[in-house]
């Protein structure tokens, strides 16, 4: 198995490549029902799954700085589209070396397609089969959004997995409305894929024109787009344009690209999404238009019959999901990844997530406890502070605040995504997976 290797490419910042080709993207290890243990592997990093991916919107992990991030685990964080192509814009992150240099992260990253935003966020907008117009909402300036349009953002940004450009079906959403919209979506993932297939050599740690992933070779390096993108000094062979050498541990990787199944909460519009995309053949498969407000039982019931139509040899994504105790349930299932806002979105409010129940920092009965947020947990904030100073600075509206208690969920969220895969390494004879308490501990 290759090891890292510096690509040469970003002077003092180490980009490593795993440039293990001959793996799958996913290679299962163990199963354990319809659970399994995987590694995904991307073009920055190995990532066990199933695993739980912080969202990092604007580039950023709310409050936390990256080197917290790696020393809690995190193996890949999601940043937003739509974002970061407002401010400061996809141009300014490609000429700055794509998105891993620009915000410091050598380790996983995938960027979602837009979509979303675009129908939560942003205040103007139509909707045609060729794409949305909308008006930003950071100063009502006007845009454009198609799937060729997501995907060169996303190119240009450089992400490890890309999603192909959706309409977040909208709850409650009439059979009819699904429909339309599930054969929009359908129509630009296609558009998606092609483009994406035209261009991937248009990432910033580029791959050359014409190959799909994995088939290229270093040796073959050509000049594209006026050249490879700043290749400096102490470049390695993998990047010689001259090198004859073309041994299977010189090709670098290529980034993915996912499609989203949708069909509001219709098990045989689902199905029709999934069998769909899966004939396109995506490098893997999210399942979209979840928590937008429906019942927890139906958010389940849609995963689990939506699984069944998806190839078990390719990466699963349930995308916003969920609490702690559901991204567990969810895993069972058989979902390889999930992201979701709530444990950095929850901290800043003053909610923690322990092994006790919910605790809202906040309340007076944590004035003057001494204890640690949750005994159970070993991160750096219950580590070092006490739930009377937490409560302290986040009554006081502290920035601290925002820090350590996102530390501290983060921390949660992780650990317990650890303790899924330990619980399937293990097998039926091993610990059971983690049972969590979700109750308000302080209710
Ligand atoms: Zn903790």
């Amino acid at each position: 198995m290759a090891g890292p290797q510096d690509d040469g490419l970003l002077g003092g910042f180490e980009l490593n490549f795993y440039n293990d080709r001959m793996a799958p993207l996913l290679e299962i290890h163990q199963q354990q029902g319809a659970a399994r243990r995987a590694t995904l592997h991307l073009p920055h990093a190995k990532v066990e799954t199933p695993v739980f991916m912080p969202v990092g919107t604007a580039a950023t992990v709310k409050a936390v700085p990256q080197d917290v991030l790696e020393s809690l685990g995190a193996q890949i964080v999601l940043a937003n589209t739509y974002h970061l192509y407002l401010r400061p814009g996809h141009e300014v992150i490609r000429s700055l070396g794509g998105l891993h240099r620009f915000m410091s992260w050598p380790h996983a990253l995938l960027t979602d397609s837009g979509g979303y935003q675009v129908f939560s966020l942003s205040n103007i907008r139509k909707v045609t089969p060729e794409g949305v117009e909308f008006r930003s909402h950071l100063d009502g300036s006007k845009h454009f959004l198609s799937p060729e349009r997501s995907i060169e953002i996303q190119l240009a940004l450089g992400a490890d997995v890309m999603m192909a450009f959706d309409e977040c079906t909208e709850y409650p959403a009439e059979y009819a409305r699904a429909k339309q919209s599930l054969e929009l979506t359908l129509d630009w993932a296609r558009r998606s894929l092609d483009y994406f297939h035209a261009h991937l050599h248009e990432v910033p740690w580029a791959v050359p024109q014409g190959l799909k992933p994995g088939q290229f070779l270093a040796g073959e390096w050509p000049a594209v787009n006026g050249g490879p993108y700043p290749v400096s000094g102490a470049q390695s062979s993998v990047l010689n344009p001259e090198s004859a050498v073309l041994s299977p541990e010189s090709r670098v990787p290529s980034p993915s690209l996912f499609g989203i199944v949708q069909g509001g909460m219709y098990p045989d519009l689902r199905r029709e999404s999934a069998e769909r995309l899966v004939e396109m053949d995506f490098d893997g498969y999210a399942i979209g238009g979840l928590s937008v407000g429906e019942p927890r039982h139906l958010t389940r019931e849609v995963i689990e019959r939506t699984l069944e139509f998806l190839p078990k040899d390719k990466p699963r994504y349930v995308m916003g999901v969920g609490y702690p105790d559901e991204i567990v349930e969810y895993a069972q299932l058989g979902v390889d990844m999930m992201d979701c806002v709530l444990p950095t979105r929850a901290a800043r409010h003053g909610l923690l997530f322990t092994s006790q129940g919910r605790v809202n920092i906040k309340n007076k009965q944590y004035a003057e406890d001494p204890n640690p947020p949750d005994p159970a947990c070993a991160c750096p904030v219950c580590g070092r502070y006490s739930r009377a100073y937490l409560r302290h600075l986040a009554t006081s509206g502290e920035p601290l605040a925002a820090t350590l208690n996102t530390i501290h969920n983060l921390a949660f969220y992780l650990d317990t995504m650890r303790r899924v895969r330990d619980s399937i390494r293990q097998g039926p004879q091993g610990n059971s997976p983690p049972s969590l308490n979700v109750e308000m501990a302080d209710a």
